[in-house]
């Protein structure tokens, strides 16, 4: 992360005032893990908006690592190049047009457009999975959660990354609730969406994170397991933000 980085944020940025409600002492962080498609994003952006905070995935950090590799044609099991890879190029985060948002910059390049398609979602596991790059990932991370004000989510955010922040959650919902999330919005985009197929790719990846030697996906002893299955992302966000008020209610004021 060289310069171009706005983190960490001005106070005021961070909306500690947010339309009446009682500030909070100070700024926290939340990090939430779960497995693929369970609504992170959708949640994490609620959250952060409620609370005048940023949103970063980082699977987008591991998906546009995962898109320059294979635009170099690099060997993407070899983990030491892939890690070198990874050190070598400038990562930049800048909040989006909501001002909640941090989006991901390589090389000063907008990583959006290009994360999304089918070679980088079916290999970006295959990347995070190698320790070097998982090692670089989580420095980024935790310079990023430092400041605090900020909702973090991934696969390792409640683990590994930021074990101490302030509120730790697990969403899951079942894979074929998720399925039909991801298919209902594929096709409100115009997209073409096949159930089977997606549901078989988000089993996949389920496997895959969970099974990985190094940093796997799974739920923090202290992490609160949220089941979204039969939720909305307005209810679980509105769940989070109770948890959330309660627990910063109880912190001493850092000054
Ligand atoms: O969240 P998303 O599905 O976009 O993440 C892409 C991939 O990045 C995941 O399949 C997972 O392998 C990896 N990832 C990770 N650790 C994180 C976030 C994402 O290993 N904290």
């Amino acid at each position: 992360m060289k310069n171009g980085t706005r983190l960490p944020l001005r106070r005021e940025e961070n909306g500690e005032r947010l339309r009446g409600r009682r500030p909070l002492g100070r700024r926290g962080a939340i990090a939430m893990d779960g497995p693929a498609g369970v609504g992170k994003s959708t949640v994490g952006t609620l959250v952060a908006k409620e609370l005048g905070y940023r949103f970063l995935n980082t699977g987008e950090m591991y998906r546009a690592l995962t898109w320059k590799a294979l635009e170099r044609g690099l060997d993407l099991e070899d983990g030491a190049a892939l890690a070198r890879l990874s050190r070598a190029l400038k990562w930049e985060f800048r909040p989006g047009e909501d001002g909640v948002v941090l989006r991901t910059f390589v090389d000063g390049t907008g990583v959006t457009l290009h994360i999304r398609d089918e070679r980088v979602s079916m290999n970006s596991s295959r990347v995070s999975g190698k320790p070097g790059v998982r090692r670089h990932m989580r420095e980024l991370q935790r310079l990023l959660g430092k400041a605090g004000g900020i909702v973090m989510e991934g696969r390792d955010i409640t683990t590994v990354v930021l074990p101490d922040a302030d509120l730790k959650v697990y969403l899951d919902a079942s894979p074929d609730e998720r399925a039909r999330r991801r298919t209902r919005q594929l096709r409100a985009q115009g997209k073409k969406a096949d159930f089977r197929r997606i549901r078989e790719s988000i089993v996949q990846r389920d496997r895959q994170d969970a099974e990985r030697r190094i940093n796997p996906l799974r739920k923090a002893d202290d992490a609160v397991l949220i089941d979204s299955t039969r939720l909305t992302m307005r209810e679980v966000a509105e769940r989070i933000l109770r948890l959330f008020r309660k627990k910063m209610r109880g912190v001493p004021r850092r000054s």
